[in-house]
């Protein structure tokens, strides 16, 4: 069956007819004819659908991710990535989700892809969480962090998750950089994504050292022009998540420390900085990260990290804030509209596939009546969303 989508103003681009078969645009130009029509005269931009290159699946909750996939959808956003299993006492989340997975795989659901388990430091940040609950792979040697990362993508996962850092309690060894090697090379050799979370100016060298390709999360101290340097030179990418920053964050209980690790080593070292300073002011030295890291010719993708905490309930929705921040950090309107598209799908390597208008590619179409500027507010209520081909907003 074609479907047409008649005088779209492509964002960027010309004003043009996109007729599309398959779940994929087979031409873009002047037609007249399809099993199905939709006048888009009526709308102010036509674009890709957006991609959140950094959100949480929630393991053992099928039922909350199907209600955040349906909303993301709705919402513009065609494609999430998964970047490690939330909190829980499963032994096996990831075949779980990934079994899940194949039976939401229809246009009403954003596309997800996974990472599955972190790949952890042995007793280290996302091994063991502060109830108990095993989220990672612990891993002691870097062949059991070798071992990890085959196991994952033969699993079916699409790319790798890791970490550096202090766990919440502080003292927590950090990942060696020999294993964060083994990592991002098995990864690499397999032709995967991998990314490492970093939230301290302090290890950028480690992940740089490493090879670490993409960087999940900007530090939130203030890193040197030299670090920023290296890391735009080096070709590195990120997803700041700009949003989470300052996103109410779960409060602890009067007179509460925040909880050491099960079985982590305790010791010296405090909380990493994200829990001491003020979130306002975490959030300005951030984005001040990442205009700088943008002007040394660094990219960026956009990410929320997404996640549901009782206390803190994200929604599943277009990730505004997220693109305000951007548009703070440097970027102009149409490349905050491309670190939401093109940039996010080259992260996921999926840039063949999706995060354009092209022909060949995955028909996830969005539109908005209102012209895009600097508020990006009309991206806050998408009024046209084709999915892998089907229309289920309009
Ligand atoms: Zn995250």
């Amino acid at each position: 069956m074609k479907v047409l989508l008649k005088n779209a103003k492509i964002y960027g681009g010309d004003t043009a007819d996109i007729l599309v078969e398959d779940g994929k645009i087979i031409g873009i130009g002047s037609y007249d004819s399809a099993d199905e029509i939709h006048d888009m005269s009526g709308y102010a931009a036509v674009l890709p659908g957006v991609i959140d290159a950094h959100m949480h699946i929630v393991t053992g909750d099928i039922e909350y991710n199907d209600r955040a996939l349906r909303s993301w959808a709705q919402a513009g956003v065609t494609t999430v990535r998964d970047l490690g299993m939330g909190n829980d006492k499963n032994d096996h989340p990831t075949q779980e989700f990934l079994a899940y997975r194949e039976t939401i795989e229809n246009p009403e659901c954003a596309h997800c892809l996974t990472c599955g388990r972190f790949v952890a430091q042995y007793h280290g940040l996302n091994h063991v969480m502060s109830d108990g609950a095993e989220t990672g792979y612990g891993c002691q040697t870097p062949e059991d962090a070798v071992n990890a990362v085959n196991e994952l993508i033969d699993m079916g996962c699409e790319g790798i998750k890791t970490s550096i850092g202090r766990g919440m309690g502080g003292g927590q060894t950090p990942i060696e950089t020999e294993k964060l090697k083994a990592i991002a090379d098995t990864a690499k050799a397999r032709g995967v994504w991998v990314t490492c979370h970093i939230l301290d100016a302090e290890f950028v060298p480690a992940l740089l050292e490493a090879g670490m390709p993409e960087f999940a999360h900007m530090p939130t101290d203030h890193v040197p022009d030299e670090m920023l340097k290296a890391m735009a030179d080096a070709g590195v990418t990120c997803t700041p998540t700009l949003m989470s920053i300052n996103a109410p964050r779960p409060p602890l209980p009067k007179g509460a420390k925040m909880p050491p690790m099960p079985g982590g080593p305790g010791g010296p070292g405090g909380p990493p900085p994200m829990m001491m300073k003020d979130p306002q002011e975490q959030e300005d030295i951030c984005v001040d990260n990442t205009r700088r890291f943008i002007e040394f010719g660094g990219m960026v993708a956009v990410g929320t990290d997404t996640m549901r905490m009782e206390s803190q309930p994200h929604v599943a929705a277009m990730p505004v804030r997220e693109l305000q921040l951007l548009h703070k950090a440097g970027l102009t309107v149409p490349q905050v509209i491309d670190a939401a598209t093109i940039n996010a799908a080259k992260l996921c390597k999926i840039d063949g596939q999706v995060g354009t208008i092209e022909v060949g590619k995955q028909a996830n179409i969005i539109a908005v009546k209102d012209p895009i500027d600097e508020t990006f507010q009309a991206l806050s209520h998408v009024e046209f969303v084709m999915n892998r081909g089907a229309v289920i907003k309009e």
